[in-house]
């Protein structure tokens, strides 16, 4: 029988070293020996396996790549530097000058910029669908159109793009389809199930989980990911020997990370639903959000990030983050410290207000990254510093 997600997170280890450690140690190292100028020939003309050097591969991170493998169903992977060293090395590695990419138009705020200003000065070019009329995409395929970026659920917007559908629809236009999972974790949603051919991660959020460290990840069959590895190990944005064990450890307390961060959230949105200061709240386990019947079809529970909509304009919500006693304020999210971010303000000022409403980004929009305090304690820092910035 086939372990389970927790066990498999915890017991995929490096081989053990000669001094029988418990836990992975550290292989601290840019390179690697070989024991004879034969053993070196053979090594680099991969008639057999061995580490090289640390931007190829690393003992650190081939565990962790092997444990996030076995989380999301597939094959094979990279781990990056960054997740967006993740986003732009799943396109800059497949695409080339006259390609098109059809994402989302609700995306991370760095991966709206890698589309709408980086990747232009190449020649790949992107559109937006919006996921409100499906059957519209079709009229966005262009003859060059090779990539369907997806983000689901979405940075901060939080919605949910039916995967099953954007399987079918790369199938039968041929597209390779890229999902960043962050939001979700491979803990909640495995995108590869439904077609997904990369699957992408800023290991930085909930892997992590503790605010500590930079990572991203790739994740998909095997040819694809020796096309994607080609171009990382050339260009050389690897992660450090010390962040995978820090991200493969996480990986251990992944799943009881989750199910806390996932429970607490929807306690919050449950009560903030029908608050006198708050406008809306949304939460993809929630009824009210519109697109619940895809998350639970999906999405194992809702996740740890949660929006609310604040009622009164900028001044009140400043007033608001300003009067919270414990709840950070920071950009950062999937940390154990609960987190509040005014993306408006910050993470997606640099999109023209134009950009932001079309995706649900309004000035009185805060997003809550719940972490793994008492529930209690965040909903009653939340609940006094509502109360004190009523004018
Ligand atoms: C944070 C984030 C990224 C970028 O990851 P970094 O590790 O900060 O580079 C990409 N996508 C989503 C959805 C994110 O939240």
């Amino acid at each position: 029988m086939s372990q389970h997600f927790e066990t498999k997170a915890i017991r995929i280890n490096s081989s053990k070293s000669n001094q029988k450690e418990h836990s992975s140690p550290i292989y601290l190292t840019s390179s690697f020996t070989f024991d004879s100028a034969e053993e070196a020939r053979a090594t680099f003309a991969d008639e057999i396996e061995g580490n090289i050097y640390s931007r190829y591969a690393n003992p650190n991170t081939s565990e962790l790549i092997e444990k996030i493998c076995a989380a999301e169903g597939t094959e094979d992977g990279i781990a990056t530097a960054s997740g967006m060293a993740a986003m732009f090395a799943s396109i800059a590695s497949l695409l080339q000058q006259g390609d098109h990419i059809l994402a989302s138009r609700s995306l991370f705020g760095s991966t709206h910029q890698l589309l709408t200003r980086i990747f232009p000065k190449w020649g790949i070019s992107s559109t937006y669908g919006d996921i409100s009329d499906y059957e519209n995409w079709d009229r966005l395929i262009q003859p060059n159109t090779k990539m369907l970026f997806l983000e689901t659920p979405s940075n901060p917007g939080l919605e949910i793009i039916d995967l099953e559908w954007a399987g079918k629809f790369a199938e039968s236009h041929n597209l390779i389809l890229v999902v960043d999972n962050c939001f979700a974790t491979p803990y909640l949603q495995q995108p590869a199930k439904w077609g997904a051919h990369l699957v992408a991660h800023s290991a930085t959020k909930f892997i992590d989980g503790q605010g500590r460290v930079l990572g991203g990840l790739i994740l998909g069959k095997k040819e694809l990911i020796k096309e994607v590895q080609f171009f990382t190990r050339h260009t050389g944005p690897a992660i450090s020997p010390f962040n995978s064990w820090i991200l493969s450890k996480s990986m251990e307390t992944l799943a009881v990370r989750m199910d806390r961060h996932c429970s607490s959230a929807l306690k919050i949105a449950e009560h903030f639903q029908s608050h006198p200061e708050i406008e809306q709240v949304r939460y993809p386990f929630l009824k009210s959000h519109p697109q619940y019947h895809l998350a639970i079809k999906q999405m194992s529970q809702g996740g740890g990030i949660l929006t609310l909509q604040l009622k009164g304009g900028l001044t009140r919500v400043q007033r608001f983050i300003d009067q919270l006693e414990m709840i950070s304020i920071t950009a950062n999210l999937g940390d154990s410290r609960t987190i509040i971010t005014h993306p408006a303000s910050t993470t997606h000022s640099k999109l023209s207000e134009e950009e932001r409403l079309r995706v649900g980004i309004t000035d009185g929009l805060v997003r809550v990254s719940v972490g793994l305090e008492h529930p209690e304690d965040i909903l009653s820092d939340i609940e006094k510093a509502l109360e004190r910035s009523k004018k």
